[in-house]
């Protein structure tokens, strides 16, 4: 008899059948909240699952119930071979798709539409060209800009997220809300993360609440409506009356989502995080490589799962910075 689990339960009786799989940590971008000045370590890519390994695994989740899969990275479009494996990714019987920084998208059209993708995020952090370069410390705004413009007319559904800073782009929420009128896409504005070398401090937090506040003062209450939440959403949404797309506020910080958490976390180097927030990780890859039966670590991994961010419960201390900033770099995980 087989005993394998058909799903991956935590301990507070979350099913977790989402799995984000970041395909490499290298990115084309240094985007400041997330990648730190000096670039990560590089390190050998035999540390790196490769597209074969990825491929493995994701079944294995696919067997064990996961029913959605996201690829992230770093940029997720740069690893090597990334077209075919998509491709083979797509014809797993899972609700597939990415978040991408968007430079390279245009050369992915027809993969994307092969591996049945129907949703793509993009990060995108002010609609001025030239504050999406310093954000970024690239040159690639324009590019950015059209290959969204490419994504919509080939009839995807483009999320944009938005790390909001203030004194950075916190002026923009009204203008990002404007880009919804005519355009059929979500913007999600994101409360800045600290992470590993990523200069987050607390006075350049923007919260929940202080978002609202700025779209209250612009609209009329009566023409912010609200959009009810699916499960498992990680945004609280809105539309303007007679806007043809919708904005929605993710805010780790001060309304945590963990109560319906469904999330595993895979990262390019093999390791489970079982939450953004946790510095712990079960090491997939080497079991995998030993010849092991990875299932077990899988289940264990997600069962040890605490109940809010890690265990941490505040996020309204100077301390608790000090424990968010040891974890990895966002690039590193993948969002
Ligand atoms: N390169 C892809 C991209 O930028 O969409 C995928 C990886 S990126 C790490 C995934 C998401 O993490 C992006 O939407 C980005 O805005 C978000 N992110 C990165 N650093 C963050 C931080 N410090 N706080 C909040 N969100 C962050
Ligand atoms: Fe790269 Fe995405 Fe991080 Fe920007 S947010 S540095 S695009 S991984």
């Amino acid at each position: 008899m087989n005993n394998t689990p058909k799903y991956i339960v935590d301990g507070f009786g979350r099913v977790h059948d989402y799995l984000r799989i970041s395909l490499t940590e290298r990115c084309n971008l240094r985007c400041f909240y997330c990648m730190p000045e000096e670039g990560i370590e590089l390190r050998d890519k035999s540390e790196f699952m490769t597209s074969e390994e990825v491929l493995f695994i994701a079944k294995k989740y696919v067997e064990l119930g996961v029913k959605k899969i996201r690829l992230t990275g770093g940029e997720p479009l740069i690893k090597k071979n990334a077209e075919e494996l998509i491709r083979e990714l797509g014809k797993l019987p899972v609700e597939l798709s990415i978040t991408t920084n968007a430079i390279l998208v245009n050369q992915f059209i027809d993969v994307f539409k092969e591996a049945g993708i129907k949703a793509i995020n993009v990060s995108l952090d002010s609609l001025k060209t030239d504050k999406i370069d310093d954000i970024s410390r690239r040159n690639y705004g324009d590019r950015i800009l059209s290959n969204i413009n490419l994504l919509i007319d080939n009839g995807f559904k483009v999320k944009v997220n938005a790390v909001v800073m203030k004194g950075v782009n916190d002026n923009e929420i009204i203008d990002f809300i404007e880009w919804t009128k005519d355009k059929a896409i979500t913007v999600r504005f994101i409360e800045f993360m600290p992470f590993g070398g990523n200069k987050w401090s607390w006075d350049k937090k923007i919260t929940q609440q202080q978002m609202l506040d700025k779209v209250y003062n612009f609209y009329p209450k009566a023409n912010v409506v609200d959009i009810e939440s699916k499960p498992n959403d990680t945004a609280v949404n809105f539309h303007i009356k007679g806007y043809k797309g919708s904005f929605g506020i993710i805010s780790t910080l001060t309304n945590p989502f963990c109560k319906t958490c469904n999330r595993i976390r895979l990262t390019a180097d093999g390791k489970i995080k079982n939450c953004l927030f946790s510095n712990d990780e079960t090491n997939l890859l080497s079991s995998l490589r030993k010849g092991d039966d990875i299932v077990p670590l899988m289940i264990s991994s997600i069962q040890n799962k605490k109940k809010e961010r890690a265990g941490i419960t505040s996020f309204n201390d100077v301390e608790s910075e000090g424990i968010f900033l040891k974890n990895r770099s966002m690039t590193t995980i993948g969002g």
